[in-house]
């Protein structure tokens, strides 16, 4: 049990990303995914993280139950069909996608198409953007010798 107010995880740069897999139902094993929430002990969202090679499919068409989804790419381009209409989307494309809606994507660039999914249950969020922070009051010390390089 991590005793520790926060949990950590590598997840390799963006190029390695292709590297981890899951295991799809029926489909075997799928490269270009790792889910992170088992990784991390996420408790409000489950997010992975993803990598298609240029040409690729993703192979299921598929909706979800209770979650609402966003895609996020953060490299490459490629497209997403969304009960039937195509999105063209690119690194800086943001996708949110209603559970029952039916969503595919592919690759159809030259170029590796990086993103992050992210999944929670739809309506479920109350507080959002600055609206949940709290300001700690003090003063912040470092360590020294890590000091960035501009203050
Ligand atoms: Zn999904």
């Amino acid at each position: 049990m991590n005793t520790k107010p926060f949990s950590t995880f590598e997840t390799g740069s963006l190029a390695d990303w292709v590297n981890h897999s899951v295991e799809l139902p029926g489909l075997g094993k799928i490269p270009g995914k790792l889910f992170l929430k088992e990784h991390l002990g996420l408790t409000g969202c489950e997010i992975s993280i993803n990598a298609l090679q240029p040409g690729e499919v993703w192979p299921v068409n598929h909706t979800h139950q209770e979650n609402e989804e966003i895609y996020f790419f953060i490299h490459g381009s490629g497209q997403m069909q969304v009960d039937g209409e195509t999105l063209d989307v690119r690194e800086g494309s943001v996708v949110r996608i209603n559970p029952s809606a039916a969503r595919v994507w592919r690759n159809n660039s030259t170029q590796m198409l990086v993103y992050l999914v992210i999944q929670m249950r739809a309506g479920s969020l109350r507080q959002y953007g600055l609206g949940d922070g709290v300001l700690v009051p003090g003063t912040v010390t470092w360590p020294a010798g890590k000091r960035p390089d501009k203050v």
